[in-house]
């Protein structure tokens, strides 16, 4: 009797400890979700080992027309922290934090960075489709000045959540910070070597218009700052006619969208596919374009190589 007594104390006790320990470990990283891949990189190179990142909509994913999975309202309802880019790129995520019950305080990355306007020239011939309006251009990190303003309203939201760990996100900021104004300057850098009259090209989405307007380069694209509305024939023989008269060198193939457009523009205008360049979405980490900085890096290097070179 005593042995099986001990025994099930023995038991009582290691459940206890079990129990204790997965609740130490939950309580050990603060919860946060990000909408999508790029602000799950500025939130893990802020957070450090801190924090545990959910990133909803992931490598390659197209956050312009997600559909929101069981398991995503699950890692809302768990959060402490939800990141969100905001300039209406993510549409479905006012109902998610309604439907999953989310407690979380909801940290909007691009808060203080003055947005372009969207294209609503390509929306008004689509007739709104899907009620949604693009009168504001989302791809705000595409500037990486804008980058530094994303980190550093993720690294107050941080230590908004979690103030122990404010020191730690401060320094981990700061180091980030530091690797974003390197960044700035070599895209700049990379630009200039392009000869002036070449620094244009075709994307199949309008998510560059930060990036234009940050590094003096042309993009021109069939569709607007979403893809939820598809690029109309009319559109498209438009920017055959352009690529033509104006001889601009390439067209890029993006990951986040189909490929057939651009590779229709290119077999039709004789412009050359200049490879695939990271818009919306990173690469998976095996990829070229696994964080942030690796997918300026990568975007700038098949963008100089393609618009650098001799004529098309
Ligand atoms: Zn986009």
């Amino acid at each position: 009797m005593p042995n099986r007594r001990a025994l099930l104390g023995a038991l009582a006790a290691g459940l206890l400890l079990a129990q204790a320990s997965l609740a130490a470990s939950a309580q050990d990283k603060l919860p946060v979700v990000a909408s999508f891949s790029i602000l799950g990189d500025f939130v893990r190179e802020v957070g450090g080992d801190r924090v545990a990142v959910t990133t909803l909509v992931g490598a390659n994913g197209d956050a312009h027309v997600y559909s929101p999975t069981p398991a995503d309202a699950k890692a809302m309802a768990g959060a402490r922290l939800i990141v969100v880019n905001g300039l209406k790129f993510e549409g479905w995520m006012t109902r998610l934090i309604k439907s999953s019950g989310a407690k979380a305080a909801v940290a909007t990355a691009t808060t203080g960075i003055s947005p372009l306007k969207g294209d609503d020239d390509h929306d008004a011939k689509k007739g709104h489709a899907h009620g949604h309006d693009h009168d504001v251009d989302p791809h705000a990190w595409q500037n990486a000045a804008n980058a530094k303003v994303y980190v550093a309203n993720i690294r107050d939201a941080l230590a908004k959540a979690d103030p122990a760990g404010k020191d730690a996100y401060e320094a981990n900021a700061t180091r980030y910070l530091a690797q974003l104004e390197t960044l700035d300057g070599e895209i700049r850098a990379a630009i200039a070597r392009i000869p002036a009259d070449r620094r244009k090209a075709i994307t199949s989405h309008d998510a560059f218009g930060y990036f234009v307007k940050a590094y003096g380069i042309q993009f021109i694209a069939p569709q607007g700052v979403s893809t939820e509305a598809e690029a109309s024939a009319k559109d498209v023989g438009r920017i055959i006619r352009q690529i033509k008269a104006e001889k601009i060198p390439a067209v890029f193939l993006e990951n986040v969208t189909n490929p057939r457009l651009v590779e229709q523009i290119a077999r039709e205008s004789g412009a050359r596919i200049g490879g695939r360049i990271y818009s919306d979405a990173l690469s998976d980490a095996a990829g070229p374009a696994g964080t942030y900085i690796a997918m300026m890096k990568h975007n700038i290097s098949q963008i100089e190589k393609a618009l650098a070179a001799g004529p098309a």
